[in-house]
């Protein structure tokens, strides 16, 4: 008889770096490849071989565009795979500009740390470049939701909305006749623009790989906070600074502001989406309304025809260098949306270090901040943060907005796997740090009966 595993390479004790592996005696079937971000020993695991050969690997499924589910794609292109990646079809989309950004940013930091001479390797070289990312997309096999797609013999994947951004999904998995579901990130119902998740699958489920981000959380409506940031800043004569994911977080921050606008909360500031990524990402989210997508909600179906949901009346996009640079001496209050949305990366970085050392402007976080990243040091309250190799003090206001989160909260986790009322053989609880996993699987097992297991890293399980 066939043996079934699943093996947590990533993606565990951490938001990041997501990469579940299936096997069966003949297939090799990844889900997520993720990069690590945050902390130094995570991002350094980017860089340790893969534990198995990629070009083993007989094919990969990629829950939605954001990087810490999609962003190591291209090295394992790089490094032998050949097989085909499934995703949804704007999750491909997204991919694409996301891993060309990606690319385009490891291949620049591998030149800046050569330049300043701060790297600790003697030539710095990139995780991959544009060639690596531009292969990659050419295995792309974009797949409708809902359609069950068959990867091999007795093998099929289906794509389930998630809510979590746009043609964000949760993953069927029949291996075998084992039914196998991947959560990938678990949206909410309050999202502004998209539909809320599908309900969970019913009936008999082997194996629930389920996220658990704020598994010891319970979001607040916390909007008001960001009105009054803003109008206290402006106030004061300071610009506001908001690090966002590019794909999603820009497009709903967008829409929060074009209604506190409208309703006269706060000023008509010009505002500046400081991101190529961010920029491009915008375009493939009106297409999905102006196509029509299942992922979003009929009212903005409706409305986009006359308005564009996106402006709130001073829009700027700041597509070259020069354009982002001029943007570091703002001379009357403005809010810049730049990415990454840890500070990690990008753009955003200028911004942080220009804005940071000034106590009239704000800087408003509004994406989990993984552990390590210098987003979760400002929000600790850090003193300074070190930028391009020098330390810059903090003297802006930080402030941090959860409400805003686009993963549902350890309620919604609960409320969501419950409606299917029977017991999974096995509830794996993954994509949190230790203290949110634990809580989480806590919570699942109370409230649902459902026995729940947090693994460790490359640990492997029969199903
Ligand atoms: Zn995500």
């Amino acid at each position: 008889m066939s043996t079934h595993t699943i093996t947590f390479l990533g993606g565990v004790e951490s938001v990041t770096g997501s990469r579940f592996l299936l096997e069966t005696d003949n297939f090799k079937l990844l889900v997520e490849a993720g990069m690590f971000q945050g902390l130094k020993e995570l991002r350094l695991k980017n860089w340790e071989p893969f534990p198995i050969n990629p070009a083993e690997i007989n094919a990969i499924i990629i829950t939605h565009a954001h990087l810490d589910h999609s962003g190591y794609l291209p090295r394992l292109v790089r490094d032998g795979f050949n097989g085909k990646i499934y995703l949804t079809q704007d999750t491909a989309k997204l991919v694409e500009i996301v891993l060309r950004d990606s690319a385009r940013i490891q291949m620049e930091d591998a030149k800046y740390a050569e330049k300043k001479g701060y790297s600790k390797h003697e030539k710095p070289e990139a995780l991959y470049n544009l060639e690596d990312a531009n292969k990659t997309i050419t295995k792309f096999a974009p797949i409708k939701f809902h359609e069950q797609v068959e990867i091999a013999p007795s093998i099929s994947a289906t794509f389930h909305r998630s809510g979590h951004i746009l043609g964000s999904s949760v993953v069927e998995v029949l291996l075998d006749g084992k039914r196998i579901v991947f959560s990938g990130d678990l949206g909410r119902s309050q999202h502004p623009l998209l539909n809320p998740p599908d309900p969970m699958v019913s009936g008999a489920v082997d194996a629930v790989i389920m996220e658990s981000t704020y598994g010891d959380r319970k979001h607040e409506d916390t909007q008001f906070l960001l009105e009054q940031t803003i109008n206290k800043c402006v106030q004061r004569n300071g610009s506001i600074l908001i690090p966002a994911f590019a794909v999603d977080r820009t497009e709903v921050i967008l829409m929060i502001l074009k209604r506190l606008v409208k309703e006269n909360k706060i000023p008509n500031l010009p505002i500046f989406v400081d991101s190529p990524m961010a920029l491009a990402s915008l375009n493939i989210y009106k297409m999905a309304m102006q196509n029509g997508s299942t992922d979003i909600k009929q009212e903005l179906l409706d409305s986009v025809k006359f308005d564009d949901p996106f402006n709130p009346g001073n829009l700027k996009g700041a597509e070259t260098v020069e354009e982002s640079k001029a943007l570091n001496d703002p001379s009357k209050s403005c809010i810049i949306i730049s990415a990454s949305g840890m500070g990690s990366g990008g753009r955003v970085v200028h911004h942080l270090e220009n804005m940071l050392p000034h106590s009239e402007h704000a800087v408003i976080l509004i994406g989990y901040q993984a552990e390590g990243t210098r987003g979760r040091a400002l929000v600790e309250g850090v003193k300074s943060v070190k930028m391009h190799g020098k330390q810059v003090s903090v003297f802006a206001e930080i402030v941090q907005i959860q409400g805003l989160s686009v993963h549902a909260d350890a309620d919604e986790v609960c409320e969501w796997l419950g409606t299917n009322k029977t017991a999974p053989t096995h509830t794996f609880i993954v994509h949190g740090e230790p203290a949110s996993s634990a809580a989480m699987a806590e919570k699942i097992n109370s409230q649902l009966g459902w026995n729940t297991v947090v693994p460790k890293l490359n640990q492997k399980f029969y199903l």
